[in-house]
């Protein structure tokens, strides 16, 4: 399934993230750009409100690798700027 961009959406994020507890989470700026595209887990404890603006948006999806898609579409970059090291998405526990 494809990323969701949440923006101006704060119960929409909190749903979703509710819906997806083993899901992935891109915390950018309200306008994406390539230096703050930072990769977290759903259940990472750093989100604090608001969520989806006006500073910031919020990408989720159950896959790293359809966020990468939308890195690329939004920001026209291959990796994420930042990787959190409190939740480390990339690895599995
Ligand atoms: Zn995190």
């Amino acid at each position: 399934m494809p990323a969701i961009w949440f923006k101006d959406n704060e119960n929409g994020f909190i749903d979703w993230c509710k819906a997806h507890e083993q899901g992935f989470v891109i915390n950018a700026r309200y306008k994406p750009g390539r230096k703050y595209l930072f990769l977290h887990k759903v259940s990472c404890r750093t989100f604090k409100r608001p969520f989806t603006g006006p500073s910031y948006s919020k990408f989720c999806s159950d896959s790293i690798d359809e966020l990468l898609v939308e890195a690329r579409r939004e920001a026209g970059v291959r990796a994420f700027s930042h990787i959190c090291k409190i939740c480390t998405p990339l690895t599995t526990e």
